[in-house]
């Protein structure tokens, strides 16, 4: 389909002589509008949530990404944030607001806590939020900057782009194809360990 603006009026038409072309795969445009419109649903409990609060601040800005509507609530959301760490009293609320929420969903894990418990090894606290809910990226770090959360919903959004799901119950293979996360550990260890100059305390 090609859109163009007519000369001297308002409006748009559609010339069949347009260059302005655009072609893509059903599934591959689906892909874009789901990464980059993700509603999502935080579930802060501790000081993580606060770096998330900043990615959302004016500085960061998590709008960028299309991501500018906190949910509140699991029916309107499809990505769940777990920020903080989860005690067991906890552990059937954050399932019950996983359950509520429709499919497609994704979750991301941020900060230590959330991930492994953290350095909170105790019988009060679940050992990584992944014991109760799927998780799709974990962002590390205790806390980890809004940078790192930026990050790891970019990852998310990769993910998300190259994922295949149903478009129909009709047509096509009905299953979901989840493309293997990548490993940012591996990935970055060279790059790391080339470093040598590093930005002082006060400067970050
Ligand atoms: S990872 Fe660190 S900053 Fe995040 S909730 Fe745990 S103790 Fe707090």
């Amino acid at each position: 389909m090609g859109l163009t603006l007519p000369e001297g009026g308002a409006g748009t038409e559609v010339s069949a002589m347009s260059p302005n072309w655009v072609t893509t795969r059903l599934d591959s445009l689906s892909n874009w509008a789901r990464s980059n419109s993700l509603w999502s649903m935080p579930f802060g409990t501790a000081c993580c949530a606060i770096e998330f609060m900043a990615s959302a601040a004016s500085r960061f800005d998590i709008a960028r990404f299309g991501m500018e509507r906190m949910s509140f609530s699991p029916r309107q959301a499809d990505v769940l944030i777990c920020a903080g760490r989860l005690p067991f009293k906890l552990a059937p609320v954050i399932r019950k607001i996983w359950d509520q929420m429709p499919q497609p969903k994704w979750s991301i894990s941020m900060g230590a806590c959330a991930s492994s418990g953290g350095i909170f090894d105790t019988y009060t606290m679940v050992q990584g939020i992944d014991t109760i809910i799927p998780v799709d990226v974990y962002v590390p770090g205790c806390p980890p900057r809004p940078e790192a959360f930026m990050e790891g919903l970019l990852l998310l959004q990769k993910k998300l782009g190259e994922e295949r799901r149903p478009l129909s119950w009709v047509a096509g293979p009905q299953g979901v194809t989840r493309p293997d996360p990548p490993c940012m550990r591996d990935l970055k260890r060279q790059e790391r360990a080339a470093a040598n100059i590093l930005p002082s305390p006060d400067e970050v």
